[in-house]
């Protein structure tokens, strides 16, 4: 960002026909009046009595009084900018003031004292020459914008001519003529004939004051003349140099009818373009909308006021004492521009080689960030936290079934205390069916695999051994159920002994602490009692175990699935911070696919015009030649 350049120019004063009316108010001016304008280097106030008036002191780049001469303001203000634009930043200086204040004078300047722009266009050309290495193609065009409305002043009897925006151009006037031109006398006769069809009236004020502004562009095109890595691409660059109508206060030019129209006009676009000016200084923020659209003047101007371009204002005044509040409306114009800055960039058009050389190193780059993200780490980090959650997954398996056994265990060991308990009973009284009030407890006396035989006994010999040697039926049975008791039980069921032999307490192989898989039967009761309580303890401190293991596996399937879910959360935010980059990534490699494709527009354009140019200079060159040759061959017909 860089701020308008912004100067005030005094202009000498008028002899005046009536020296009380008109006497100068510029202290170095001659004639003094009651109020007079004091000026040093930079700075500016007006002075009532030699008394500064509050609120009207200014501070500038530059103020010049009337000894200064165009050359140099040209150096101080306007130097800086040809050299720039023939480096590809667009340019622009303009005068801005009251009628008859020196905006022309500044501008075009006079024989003795060329202006701004015949010292621009040597300047140019010149600045061209000195850069060895780049070939220059330089365009002029002259427009004015008068009653609000665009002339070509290179073509005569131009039609008016609409300004139009697009993608590749910006804003641009349609139809206008740009001439080629190769040196600075070309560009000064076009000068010449634009200056010729500029639209001048009569008024009070400046018997030859211009009622429009013009507008002078010099379009610098320039490309490296070998190829370097980065010098292949084309520069292209506008300078506009403008001359703007004075602003005037119409009771006192006397304006009317068609003068009075056209003043209406300026006044306008000059208002609008104090408007953008004073957007365009409010805080960045705050500013809003800025109105360009609201005048032609502003909207070819546009780049230049708080856009793409290096720009310098001269402000024009006049010393006079009458002028002083017009001049003062100047200074405010100059104070509001000097707050506003601009951003210029060198503006390039790649050619095919360097566009492609450009994409490489930009996808390289895009590459280079993409590494630089660390998806790749982060892919990695993805896969590690699956691994960790799919194992997690299986240990939790393996713990619910490790759960689910001690479950059953528990169960199991339960089942058997409450058997425990109740053959201790059934061992401590005689049994009878009287004694069950739980059909559950005489269910457990119950042989799992019994026939219901009405009239068959309790216990039969197997049906394989008949021997009663091999297979006797136990003589103690009595001492544990008697047969009516059995047959109560079982409610008639005849046990097969090879049955018997294969229930769940009898199959299984006896354990030390087990004692009552093999029980025997002639065993005293209170040792019986003794062995089932011990067995008892044992089982119960076997049962509070697994009930101790049971909590702490209970506890660590909670962990674990707090460690689960917690991975799934890591695992969804990380995917989702991947997701955004390589949103981001993708965004950024449509933007950079969407210049590219402008850009080949460009190039396409530019191709299609500087053909068209060269068909045109070599048909020119060509029947420039056979003139040549014309004359030539007239001059040995002559004797
Ligand atoms: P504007 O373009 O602002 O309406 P001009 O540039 O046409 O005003 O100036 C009005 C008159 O004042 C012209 O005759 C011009 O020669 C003269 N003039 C303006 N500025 C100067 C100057 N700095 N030195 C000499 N004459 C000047
Ligand atoms: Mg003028």
């Amino acid at each position: 960002m860089e701020k308008i350049s912004v100067a005030v120019r005094f202009r000498p004063p008028k002899p005046s026909v009536d020296a009380d009316a008109d006497s100068s108010s510029f202290s170095g001016g001659g004639a003094v009046g009651n109020r007079e304008w004091r000026i040093d280097d930079s700075g500016i106030s007006l002075l009532h009595r030699a008394v500064p008036v509050p609120g009207t002191s200014f501070v500038f780049d530059h103020v010049f009084n009337e000894s200064v001469t165009n050359a140099r303001i040209y150096g101080l203000l306007v130097r800086s900018l040809i050299r720039a634009a023939v480096d590809g930043f667009n340019g622009t200086a303009f005068a801005y003031g009251q009628t008859s204040s020196g905006k022309t004078f500044t501008m075009n300047g006079s024989g003795a004292d060329p202006g701004i722009i015949p010292l621009a266009v040597r300047d140019i050309f010149d600045t061209a020459a000195e850069a060895a290495d780049r070939v220059f193609l330089i365009r002029v065009s002259y427009m004015e914008i008068y009653n609000e409305e665009i002339n070509d002043l290179l073509t005569l009897g131009s039609e008016k001519l609409p300004i139009h925006e697009s993608l590749e151009r910006g804003v641009y006037v349609s139809g206008l003529r740009e001439e080629i031109v190769n040196n600075a006398e070309q560009v000064l006769q076009l000068l010449e004939l634009g200056e010729a069809n500029r639209h001048f009236g009569e008024t009070n004020m400046n018997v030859r004051s211009s009622r429009s502004h013009t507008i002078f562009r010099m379009v610098i095109e320039s490309s490296a003349k070998h190829q370097t890595n980065s010098g292949d691409a084309i520069r292209v660059s506008i300078l506009n140099l403008v001359d703007l109508a004075g602003s005037e206060r119409i009771p006192k030019t006397g304006a009317d009818g068609v003068r009075l129209k056209e003043g209406k006009h300026i006044n306008k676009s000059l208002m609008i373009l104090g408007n953008v000016i004073n957007k365009l200084s409010e805080n960045g923020k705050q500013r809003g909308h800025i109105p360009y659209r609201d005048s032609k003047l502003t909207r070819i101007l546009q780049s230049a006021l708080g856009g793409n371009a290096k720009t310098s204002i001269i402000c024009t005044a006049a010393p006079e004492e009458i002028h002083i509040e017009e001049t003062r409306g100047t200074l405010q114009f100059a104070s509001r521009a000097k707050c506003v800055s601009n951003c210029a960039q060198v503006n390039e058009i790649l050619t095919d080689a360097a566009l492609l050389k450009r994409q490489k190193l930009e996808i390289e780059e895009l590459r280079k960030k993409l590494q630089g993200s660390h998806s790749e780490d982060l892919e990695q980090l993805i896969l590690k936290q699956r691994n960790d959650m799919h194992k997690s997954e299986l240990e939790r398996d393996r713990l619910a079934m490790e759960l689910e056994e001690e479950r059953r265990l528990r169960e199991t060991l339960e089942h058997r205390l409450a058997k425990q308990k109740m053959s201790q009973n059934h061992n401590n009284t005689d049994i009878s069916v009287e004694q069950f009030a739980d059909s559950s407890q005489l269910d457990v006396l119950k042989t799992p695999d019994s026939k219901r035989t009405p009239d068959g006994f309790v216990a039969s010999r197997s049906h394989y051994l008949k021997d009663a040697e091999f297979c006797p039926i136990p003589e103690n049975l009595g001492s544990v159920a008697d047969e009516d008791l059995w047959m109560q039980l079982n409610k008639g069921c005849i046990t097969d002994l090879d049955m018997l032999e294969m229930t769940s307490d009898f199959k299984c192989p006896p354990s030390p602490e087990d004692t009552t898989a093999v029980v025997p039967l002639e065993e005293p009761i209170d040792v019986r009692c003794l062995r089932l309580e011990t067995a008892c303890s044992s089982d119960r401190q076997q049962l509070e175990d697994s009930k101790a293991r049971c909590t702490t596996l209970e506890k660590e399937l909670e962990l674990l699935k707090e460690e689960n879910s917690s991975l799934r959360q890591e695992l969804s935010k990380s995917k989702h911070d991947t997701d955004h980059e390589k949103e981001g990534l993708l965004k950024e490699l449509e933007t950079e696919k969407y210049k590219m494709e402008e850009l080949k527009q460009d190039i396409r354009l530019f191709r299609q015009a500087f053909s068209q140019r060269q068909g045109h200079l070599t048909s020119l060159y060509t029947k420039s030649k056979a003139i040549v040759e014309n004359c030539k061959a007239s001059r040995v017909a002559l004797p």
